[in-house]
């Protein structure tokens, strides 16, 4: 079956008005400004309405303001068209990063085909894979009006991946309230198509050294932020070394232990006054056998240490630590069955770890096993003129017509 058969165009599971392939759906994706500080609302009102015309009932979640949305929607599975719980989900993020302060030679928000490449903020992260699994539905729904769909397939969207993953946790939670239980998930961030089985997790925090100001000649009369600052950002330090140096390193990850790197630092306002301030910023990417408690204990211990030591001196004094972001690793212990489909569809049985966080390890502690695999290269994500390859766009569209092929009871 073709995607663009006549008997298809006249079939009722076509969507007037919608793009029927996957680079006209690209383009029309990638014309929602949807940097992740601007509402959602407008891409997803238009893939529900897209949605609603193919006959699918589609479930949002909303973020506190109500000015994004998550769109999970299914295509059911049996002889009456009725199985929803179990099957594969298709996942991706809608947001995209800014392009503020980057040198574009293309509009960001239109996508632009030069030569085998299309060019637009999106393209690849990861509004590419979003524009293949949709031109895949129309198909699904009519496999699954025949009745020869053997098992459901969802299409998960969710919102703010870019700013620390914080949509998909609400889309599971209301996955979870309504029993479905999906048996695996693919998250298309661009890996070129290859299976990458296990990511690290990074969790990122912010330390306020709060010390006592007092004039530079006076220093027992203060408490000296940026000192005490110091000193504990030493101890990140020491800590990132111990690490480092444990015997339990994978040497799939590209770095192979888990690593604290300190970011920001802000602190003091000249430099005859003892400062009451200090901040920075570090983060945490660890393998998916170790916890964020890992480091958190001995952090936290030594933040008690520093703060005793400051309150002798000051009574108001003291640190901070707070958590800005936790996105978990994500494992491959539980995807075995899955690697093996992937492999198949793909022909490529290589397993690629990597360092950057995505929502699959939302997926997996929900107990969803689920490998990234998705069209386009990281290395064009967040970048000026950030494109997908057509060939890529191309073998994704490959790889879901096999992946929907393998779901279906003529198989
Ligand atoms: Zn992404």
């Amino acid at each position: 079956m073709t995607l663009h058969s006549d008997d298809q165009l006249k079939d009722d599971s076509y969507a007037t008005g919608y793009p029927t392939d996957s680079i006209d759906w690209l383009r029309r994706l990638i014309g929602f400004d949807t940097v992740s500080r601007h509402s959602n609302l407008a891409l997803i009102e238009d893939v529900q309405a897209y949605c609603e015309q193919l006959g699918l009932t589609v479930d949002l979640t909303f973020n506190d303001a109500k000015d994004k949305a998550n769109l999970f929607v299914t295509v059911p599975a049996g002889a009456n068209a009725d199985e929803v719980n179990h099957g594969l989900v298709l996942s991706g993020h809608t947001d995209v990063v800014p392009v503020e302060g980057q040198d574009w030679t293309t509009a960001p928000f239109t996508a632009t085909i030069r030569g085998d490449k299309l060019y637009g903020r999106g393209a690849c992260d990861m509004k590419g894979f979003i524009a293949c699994a949709l031109t895949l539905l129309p198909q699904a729904v009519k496999l699954s009006h025949a009745g020869q769909l053997r098992r459901p397939l969802h299409l998960a969207l969710s919102f703010d991946e870019e700013v620390g993953c914080l949509g998909a946790p609400l889309l599971l939670a209301d996955l979870k309230a309504r029993g479905i239980t999906p048996d695996y998930c693919i998250v298309g961030e661009p890996t070129n198509m290859t299976m990458v089985v296990a990511h690290k997790g990074v969790a990122v925090y912010r330390c306020r050294v709060h010390g006592q100001s007092a004039h530079s000649s006076l220093t027992t009369q203060g408490v000296n932020a940026i000192s005490y600052a110091s000193r504990l950002i030493g101890y990140v330090d020491e800590l990132a070394d111990e690490i480092s140096g444990r015997d339990d390193n994978d040497e799939w990850f590209d770095v192979p232990y888990s690593t604290l790197s300190v970011g920001t630092i802000q602190g003091g306002t000249a430099t005859n006054i003892v400062p009451n301030l200090c901040e920075f910023t570090f983060d945490y990417r660890n393998l998916p056998h170790m916890t964020q408690d890992d480091i958190l204990v001995p952090i936290k211990a030594k933040v008690a240490e520093l703060s005793a030591q400051m309150q002798a001196r000051a009574a108001d004094t003291g640190i901070e630590l707070l958590q800005m972001e936790a996105v978990p690793a994500m494992t491959d212990s539980d995807s075995a069955e899955l690697q093996a489909l992937i492999a198949a569809l793909t022909d490529d049985d290589t397993r690629h770890k990597v360092a950057y966080a995505t929502e699959g390890g939302q997926f997996t502690n929900s107990g969803i096993p689920t490998i990234i695999c998705g069209p386009g290269s990281i290395e064009q994500a967040h970048k000026a003129d950030e494109f997908v390859a057509l060939s890529e766009m191309a073998r994704c569209d490959a790889f879901l017509q096999k992946l929907l092929a393998s779901a279906t009871s003529q198989s």
